[in-house]
């Protein structure tokens, strides 16, 4: 019977986005044991019998042993991820990501799309200029 409001206080904590793998399981391993002392507690002050006690209790260390064994799956996982792509990640992606911000404009070959009414020069190709609002052809 304890056991079962235990287990329903356990369902009642709020399920917050996981915003690391751990932090659930933080916070339910940290639960579990605030669960278990409150369960001492209560059977320290003769709330509960021997059998609630005990078979809470194992039910508690059951639900602990799974959490612990989750994270370490986790960190196992994440252990061998995150060593070896943070660092290479933070520089790597710069280099990369400045490499073709510098060189995309080969403006030799690049067409010059200029106002045919105004002079007005443009990147693109574009109906109208967007200086005098004259349409502009083609070629130009
Ligand atoms: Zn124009």
């Amino acid at each position: 019977m304890i056991g079962f409001l235990l287990f329903i206080r356990f369902q009642d904590l709020p399920a917050p986005e996981p915003v690391s793998p751990f932090k659930h399981l933080d916070e339910r391993k940290a639960s579990i044991y605030e669960s278990l002392r409150d369960l001492q507690f209560e059977y320290r002050v003769n709330k509960l019998s021997d059998d609630d006690y005990h078979t809470t209790k194992v039910e508690l260390q059951k639900e602990l042993a799974r959490v612990l064994a989750e994270v370490d799956r986790i960190k196992a996982e994440l252990g061998v991820a995150t060593v070896a792509t943070a660092k290479p990640a933070a520089s790597a992606v710069k280099p990369a990501a400045a490499k073709p911000a510098i060189e995309p404009a080969p403006a030799a070959t690049a067409p010059n799309y200029t106002c045919p009414a105004c002079g007005a020069k443009f990147e693109k190709a574009l109906k109208f200029c967007g200086e005098c609002g004259k349409p502009m052809g083609e070629a130009s």
